[in-house]
C-alpha cells in the first residue's frame, strides 16, 4: 500500500510539474493575452480581489448584491463641466424658503466630489451662491477647460391646478451628437437611485447652454421644489447623495 501511494504520488507530482510547464511555456510564446489570462487566474484564486466580476456562489447567496462603481484612476483625463443652475440675485425658483439655486449648487458640488473620487476632472461653472455667470460665460468656461460634456442641474416648479405633480426629467438638444445618449443615461440613473417619477428624458430646442455647448450637454431638473414631499426630500444630504450617485452612474455608462 505505502509504495502504491507513493507512485500515486510521484504521478501527481509529474503530472502538475507538466501542467506548469506548458502553461509558463505558452505564456511566454503567446505574450500579452496570455499574461492577461495569468493575471485574471490569479485574482480569481484571490477570492474577489479587485476585479469586476464578483464569484459568486451557485445559489448566488454571497454574491454582493450590487457591483461597486471601480475607483479612481480609470476614468482619468475626461473632463465634466458641471453646471449649477441660476446664483447671485437670481434665485431661480423659490418656495417656502428653499431657494433652487442653492439647492442646484449643493447638488453640483456633491456631484463632483464623487466624479472626483471615480478619478474625472470636473469643472465647476460656478462655485458660490454670491456669483450669477451668464448662460454665455457657462457655455464658453467649459469649452475653455475642454470639457468632454457638460451637465447642468436645475429644480422645477409647477403652479397649476393639478396635484402631485413632481419627479425628474431631464432635457438635451439634438443638434450635438450623443448628447441624448448622455441625457438618457443621466435620467436612468437618477431616476433609478432615488425611486423619483421618471418623466423622461426629452429633446427642446428653447434651453441656451444645451443648445450651445460645444460638447455633448444635458439639463437635469431633480425635484420640483412646488411639491412639499419632493422639497423636502431635496435638501436632505442622504436623497442628494443618492441622486448625485445616480447621476455619476450615468455619467459612468456614457464613457464606458
Ligand atoms: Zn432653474
Amino acid at each position: 500500500m505505502r509504495r502504491q501511494d507513493r507512485n500515486e504520488r510521484k504521478r501527481k507530482l509529474i503530472r502538475t510539474v507538466v501542467f506548469l510547464a506548458a502553461f509558463f511555456l505558452s505564456a511566454a510564446v503567446l505574450g500579452k493575452g496570455c499574461y492577461l489570462l495569468v493575471s485574471k487566474c490569479v485574482s480569481v484564486f484571490a477570492q474577489g480581489g479587485g476585479e469586476q466580476e464578483p464569484v459568486g456562489t451557485a445559489d448566488g447567496a454571497d454574491a454582493p448584491e450590487e457591483i461597486p462603481v471601480p475607483q479612481g484612476q480609470q476614468w482619468n483625463g475626461w473632463i465634466v463641466a458641471i453646471d449649477p443652475g441660476h446664483g447671485g440675485e437670481d434665485d431661480g425658483c423659490y418656495r417656502e424658503g428653499v431657494s433652487e439655486a442653492r439647492v442646484n449648487l449643493e447638488l453640483a458640488k456633491g456631484l463632483s466630489e464623487k466624479l472626483q473620487a471615480l478619478g474625472f476632472q470636473t469643472v465647476m461653472l460656478r462655485e458660490d451662491d454670491e456669483t450669477l455667470p451668464s448662460l454665455e460665460d457657462r457655455v464658453t468656461q467649459a469649452a475653455k477647460a475642454g470639457a468632454d460634456i457638460f451637465v447642468s442641474i436645475h429644480q422645477n416648479a409647477y403652479d397649476g391646478t393639478q396635484s402631485g405633480v413632481s419627479g425628474i426629467e431631464t432635457w438635451y438638444c439634438d443638434t450635438l451628437e450623443d448628447s441624448g445618449r448622455l441625457a438618457r443615461l443621466i435620467h436612468e440613473g437618477a431616476v433609478k437611485k432615488t425611486g423619483a417619477v421618471d418623466r423622461g428624458a426629452q429633446e427642446t430646442d428653447d434651453i441656451y447652454v444645451v443648445r450651445n455647448a460645444a460638447m455633448p450637454s444635458c439639463l437635469i431638473e431633480t425635484a420640483f421644489l412646488s411639491d412639499p414631499a419632493e422639497r423636502s426630500s431635496i435638501t436632505s444630504k442622504t436623497y442628494q447623495d443618492k441622486l448625485t450617485e445616480g447621476i455619476a452612474e450615468g455619467i459612468v455608462a456614457f464613457f464606458k
